[in-house]
């Protein structure tokens, strides 16, 4: 007998299917066209192109060697980089696929972490993600960084491995400064040393404010013996 929450899913996964089949899903942002996100919001979204710090991606004034905060709490993982600002069409979008079950909308998202895949010098062996406490991902049904990774990673024909656990739950990032963000996620993931071992592994996430949750990766990956770990991220806030 399925879990009720189980059922639950698979009843609304019908649904939807027999929802699109008569009403075909909308543009994320618009809403006018058809697809998960029409080619002109696509176009509206804005890439990081100003100087961020080479360390943590953090946006900057002038290039500099380092952010005031890299210097003062220097980071484990080797770099962050982020593709595009969180705001306008990408904050709608990311936004739909984290909180209103528009799991279409990470095929064109997805588009945007190969981009950034590309344009990254850094040379690694496997591409991995951020992962859900299982709980949360049976409730959203997908974890939204993995569908961005898995399909970024098929786009440029590179190698995507399930390689972290995240061992306890954490609260929400959101409305936490930098100290409040370290605390919630230290100690909050596992990797596993047979896949990791002497490997240099990319993460990828939706989002980074302080980079928080990527270090926090990159610990548990160094741990279980990875010899670098780079961090990527389809989308930054302005300013947190
Ligand atoms: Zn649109
Ligand atoms: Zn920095």
């Amino acid at each position: 007998m399925p879990q009720p929450s189980r059922l639950n899913a698979e009843v609304q996964g019908w649904g939807r299917k027999l929802l699109d089949l008569f009403f075909p899903a909308r543009c994320v942002n618009c809403r006018q066209t058809n697809g998960a996100l029409c080619p002109l919001c696509y176009a509206a979204i804005e890439r990081i192109l100003t100087p961020t710090c080479p360390r943590c991606g953090h946006p900057l004034r002038d290039a500099r060697a380092s952010c005031v905060e890299c210097r003062t709490h220097p980071l484990s993982i080797s770099r962050i980089q982020s593709v595009a600002w969180h705001d306008g069409v990408l904050r709608q979008a990311i936004h739909a696929l984290k909180y209103n079950r528009r799991r279409d909308v990470a095929e064109p998202l997805a588009e945007l972490v190969a981009e950034g895949i590309s344009n990254s010098a850094a040379p690694f062996d496997f591409i991995t993600s951020v992962p859900l406490h299982p709980l949360r991902e049976q409730e959203r049904g997908y974890n939204q960084a993995e569908l961005l990774a898995e399909r970024a990673a098929r786009l440029r024909g590179l190698n995507y491995q399930r390689a972290l656990k995240r061992t306890r739950a954490t609260a929400d990032q959101i409305g936490l400064n930098g100290v409040a963000r370290r605390a919630n996620v230290a100690n909050a993931f596992e990797a596993e040393p047979a896949r990791v071992a002497d490997r240099v592994v990319l993460v990828i996430d939706d989002v980074s404010t302080t980079g928080a949750t990527l270090d926090a990766c990159a610990v548990a990956l160094f741990q279980a013996g990875a010899r670098a770990v780079y961090g990527l991220t389809l989308a930054r806030p302005r300013v947190h």
